[in-house]
C-alpha cells in the first residue's frame, strides 16, 4: 500500500482546520490521466482553484500514480479557502474501473491492478469519494453539463488517444461492470496489430494518434498529429484525405453500430479530435446515414466541455458521493 501523506487531514484528525457543514462546501475533483493528474476545487458555481502534477508510475511502479493522486489531492486540500469546507472528493482513472466497488481493475499504462483506490482516498481524507472511469465520468458532464443536456438515452463518443463511448440509458450511465462504452477495441480479425493485442481495431485508424500513425505508415512522414493529417488533406494531399476518410469511416462502424443496437437519437461526440469541428463530424454524418437503412440518423452533436469533461465528471461523482443536492450547472452556462 502507498504511504498517505501525513498532512491530509484524517477523520477526527485535530489538525483538520474547518469544522464540517458550518460553512460552505466545495468538493475536490480529479482527473487522472496518462500523463498527468488535473485537479480543481470545485463549488456549486465552478472551479476556484487548480492544481496539478505529472501521473509518474507505471508497469514497475504502481505507487507512483497512486502517490501523485494522494499527492494533488493534499495540494487541493490546501488551496480551499478558508471559509470552506471539503464535503467529498470526486475521482476518474483510466482503464478498466469498477465504479460499484471503487476498484481499478486495470490500468496497464500507470501500473494499477486490482486497487481499490476509493478506499485509499477515503482512508486518507475522510471524507466521502466519488468515483469512475474516465470516459463515462466525461459523458456524465457532457448529459448533465454540456452538449448531451435534454437528450434521452444517448451516447457520448470520446476520440482521442484511444476511442471509448459512455452510454446513457435509462437515465444513467451504463456502466457494464466496467466494460460498457469499450467500443475501441476488437469487432475485426484483419489489419494492424493494437495495442490490445488484437488486429484491425478501429482504434489502430480512427483515433487521433491511429490517424497520425497510419499517415506516416503509409508516406514515412511523421504528420502534427491528426490535426497534421487534416490540414495536409486539405491542402489536397490524397493520402492524407483517405487516412481521414478511413478513420472517419471506422468511427461511423462504431456510431452506426450503438444505433441500430440501443436506437439512440442523439450521440456526443468528444475527445481531442472533435477540436476539427466540421471537418470531422460533416463527413462522420455522411457516413454514418450511409450505413443506416431503416434506423433514423442520430443527431451528431459537439461536445461542449472539451479537457475539462473528467474534472467536471469527477465533480459531479463528488457531489453525489457527497449526499448533498447535486448543483445543477457548475458555473457551465446552458
Ligand atoms: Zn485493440
Amino acid at each position: 500500500m502507498p504511504h498517505v501523506p501525513p498532512d491530509v487531514p484524517a477523520e477526527g484528525d485535530s489538525v483538520r482546520p474547518r469544522a464540517p457543514r458550518a460553512t460552505e462546501p466545495v468538493v475536490l475533483a480529479l482527473d487522472v490521466g496518462g500523463t498527468s493528474v488535473k485537479g480543481a476545487v470545485v463549488d456549486a458555481a465552478g472551479i476556484v482553484a487548480r492544481r496539478s502534477a505529472p501521473t509518474g508510475g507505471g508497469p514497475t511502479d504502481p505507487d507512483g500514480a497512486t502517490d501523485a493522486v494522494l499527492g494533488v489531492v493534499r495540494e487541493l486540500w490546501a488551496a480551499v479557502p478558508a471559509e470552506r469546507h471539503v464535503a467529498a472528493v470526486g475521482i476518474v482513472t483510466p482503464g478498466l474501473v469498477d465504479e460499484d466497488a471503487g476498484v481499478v481493475v486495470g490500468a496497464e499504462n500507470l501500473g494499477w491492478r486490482d486497487l481499490p483506490l476509493r478506499a485509499l482516498v477515503e482512508e486518507a481524507t475522510g471524507v466521502p469519494v466519488g468515483f469512475g472511469h474516465d470516459a463515462r465520468a466525461a459523458g456524465l458532464a457532457e448529459w448533465r453539463l454540456g452538449a448531451g443536456r435534454g437528450a434521452g438515452d444517448h451516447a457520448f463518443l470520446a476520440v482521442g488517444t484511444g476511442i471509448a463511448a459512455a452510454l446513457v440509458l435509462g437515465g444513467r450511465v451504463f456502466p457494464g461492470g466496467g466494460w460498457a462504452g469499450e467500443i475501441g477495441h476488437g469487432g475485426a480479425t484483419t489489419g494492424d496489430l493494437c495495442a490490445c493485442g488484437g488486429r484491425g481495431c478501429v482504434e489502430t485508424y480512427g483515433s487521433a494518434s491511429g490517424i497520425a500513425r497510419q499517415y506516416t505508415a503509409r508516406t514515412g512522414t511523421v504528420p502534427d498529429g491528426a490535426r497534421g493529417v487534416l490540414e495536409r488533406a486539405q491542402a489536397g494531399d490524397r493520402v492524407a484525405a483517405e487516412v481521414w476518410q478511413h478513420g472517419v469511416d471506422g468511427l461511423a462502424d462504431l456510431v452506426s453500430g450503438l444505433v441500430r443496437t440501443l436506437g439512440l437519437r442523439t450521440v456526443v461526440v468528444g475527445g481531442g479530435l472533435v477540436l476539427a469541428g466540421n471537418a470531422l463530424l460533416d463527413p462522420l454524418d455522411r457516413a454514418v446515414r450511409a450505413r443506416l437503412t431503416v434506423h433514423p440518423v442520430p443527431e451528431l452533436r459537439t461536445a461542449r466541455l472539451g479537457a475539462e469533461a473528467g474534472t467536471f465528471g469527477a465533480a459531479l461523482l463528488a457531489w453525489q458521493a457527497s449526499g448533498r443536492p447535486v448543483p445543477s450547472d457548475l458555473g457551465i452556462a446552458a
